[in-house]
């Protein structure tokens, strides 16, 4: 089965991303040998392609370092919270134990 070259300049992204099946791979790859401005093209699409790949790879990693700070941002908001929570039952405990020693003081004079 021989393509014409529009065919195969729609079967690229296909054929380069695995999605083809074993005839269009089979195909696309005869038609590739034989003709140079589909074989440019497909270089192009690889190029392309590859940096598209790359720069994929790279987003992943953003967003996992996003999520951390995320996480990392409401994990620190929560520790706060209980610190100032801790603070203030702890200046409760110290005033009602200075309050109970003093009042304890006044009523055994
Ligand atoms: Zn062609």
């Amino acid at each position: 089965m021989s393509l014409n070259c529009d065919i195969v300049m729609d079967c690229v992204a296909i054929y380069k991303d695995g999605l083809a099946s074993e005839g269009t791979k089979k195909a696309v790859e005869a038609h590739l040998k034989e003709c140079s401005d589909c074989r440019k093209y497909y270089k192009q699409y690889d190029s392309i392609n590859n940096i598209s790949v790359k720069s994929q790879d790279v987003k992943p990693v953003d967003d996992a370092t996003a999520k951390f700070a995320a996480i990392s941002a409401a994990l620190n908001a929560r520790r706060n919270f209980f610190a100032a929570c801790f603070a203030v039952f702890a200046a409760i405990t110290v005033f009602s134990l200075i309050f109970t020693i003093i009042t304890g003081r006044k009523t055994r004079e």
